[in-house]
């Protein structure tokens, strides 16, 4: 489920919410009851979990295989 931010005007606080994508526009309520509320950018991995996991560089080739290079086959 996406995590939404948002910001209540009355205690200027950020607060985030877990909920379905499908109640994203919906009004929010700060945890201090306050229903002033405004939703921020959509920002899914706010936990801090960018830690540079997968680094998805080019594929390195396979050198050395057999009717790759065309030096080996029919030649
Ligand atoms: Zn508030």
């Amino acid at each position: 489920m996406p995590t939404y931010a948002y910001r209540c005007r009355e205690c200027t606080e950020t607060f985030e919410l877990n909920r379905p994508m499908s109640e994203s526009g919906d009004p929010a309520v700060c945890p201090e009851g306050h229903t002033d509320t405004v939703k921020l950018l959509t920002t899914v991995a706010l936990t801090g979990t960018a830690s540079g996991a997968s680094d998805s560089r080019m594929p390195a080739p396979s050198g050395g295989g057999c009717c790759g290079g065309g030096c080996c086959c029919g030649g």
